[in-house]
């Protein structure tokens, strides 16, 4: 699709939901029920939540409330104009919500997702669309070294080259203990979150230039550790230190290297967790300081902030944290 500049730095969420829903197919527009100008910290979906659980690997449009990831008080300005970014995960929650605000800064993307998430990447890809941007949908395993390396291709390959590579998908089970975490679980939960982000930065790197960025999803996990979570916090933690590896090697090249890591999040990841209740779901993020999950459109925009030059060009290496007033994490 031709692109326009202007259209996606000037583009208002509002008519991006209204454009969205005239195709009839899913409703954004469910996930933009605050309105514009209000002040997110107090305007943002509190606890407690209908007890839900959501079958693996968890649907976006089956959650109640819709996350939020329109971020209609977020203002554009063409700070990824040229750009093209390929995001894991982008079918819903982070994922999508960085998806949808790299295509308001006038970026193309191109997201991948598990085959079963088609419907959410198909409203991801309504909205980046709306915007006036590509989106290439890109499903397959990430588990899978191989696919990882064609999913680089790919990218390149259609949409002529890759600036941005956001590394965030992940498999997140709780447990009640260690005896609980199998060797198969371990390994998937190893595969998905760091084997991946690993294969795609090696696979994505030789096309990158100067003035490109890496980053990657971690965690609050990462840093502080969670006992019902020892296999994903160690990928966490693996996230942290390669992210931190990756920045040196790679800063003489112009290529910054940096990673988020959230406090609980809105997202279908915990919904959808095997060992997370309904009742827990439903008391989401009631523990933070702030008293409530983030939503995705709030996660996100540090995504355009690391991605952006001009923003963040002396930044490199860091673990950024999105807590809601968690500060005890280093
Ligand atoms: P999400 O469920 O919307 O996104 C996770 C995505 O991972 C899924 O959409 C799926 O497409 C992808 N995925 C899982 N296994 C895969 C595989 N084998 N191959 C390809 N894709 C696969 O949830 P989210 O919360 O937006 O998660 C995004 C990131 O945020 C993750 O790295 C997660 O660890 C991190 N995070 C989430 C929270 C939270 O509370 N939701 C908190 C801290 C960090
Ligand atoms: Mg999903």
């Amino acid at each position: 699709m031709a692109s326009d500049k202007n259209q996606a730095s000037s583009t208002n969420p509002e008519k991006l939901t209204a454009a969205s829903a005239q195709s009839g197919k899913t409703k954004p527009e469910d996930a933009a029920s605050r309105q514009p100008g209000q002040p997110q910290i107090q305007h943002e979906p509190k606890p407690p939540f209908p007890k839900q659980k959501l079958q693996p690997p968890g649907i976006e449009a089956d959650l109640q409330p819709r996350p939020q990831y329109l971020a209609p008080n977020y203002k554009a300005a063409g700070k990824l104009e040229e750009k093209t970014a390929l995001i894991t995960g982008g079918d819903s929650g982070i994922g999508r919500a960085v998806a949808v605000l790299y295509a308001r800064e006038g970026a193309d993307v191109a997201i991948n997702y598990l085959p079963q998430e088609q419907r959410d990447a198909e409203e991801t890809k309504q909205v980046v669309e709306s915007c006036g941007r590509r989106c290439l949908l890109l499903p397959g395993d990430l588990t899978d070294a191989k696919f990882c390396k064609e999913l680089v291709e790919r990218t390149v390959r259609e949409l002529g080259k890759l600036d941005i590579l956001v590394s965030n998908a992940a498999h997140q089970n709780r447990k009640e203990s260690l005896d609980e975490v199998s060797d198969e679980e371990f390994d998937t939960t190893f595969k998905t979150n760091i084997y991946a982000y690993f294969r795609l930065a090696k696979a994505a790197i030789p096309h990158m230039k100067a003035g490109s960025a890496i980053i990657a999803t971690s965690s609050e996990t990462g840093l502080m550790g969670n006992k019902m979570l020892p296999d994903y916090s160690a990928t966490k933690g693996a996230i942290n230190a390669f992210t931190k590896a990756l920045a040196q090697s790679l800063v003489k090249k112009g290529i910054r290297v940096n990673a988020v890591a959230p406090g609980p999040v809105w997202t279908p990841l915990n919904p959808q967790d095997l060992g997370h209740t309904p009742d827990k779901v439903a008391e989401f993020g009631k523990d933070t300081p702030i008293g409530r999950p983030a939503q995705p459109e709030e996660i996100a925009p540090a995504y355009v902030f690391l991605a952006s030059d001009a923003d963040s060009s002396y930044i490199t290496g860091i673990v950024l944290n999105e807590m809601g007033g968690e500060t005890t994490a280093g």
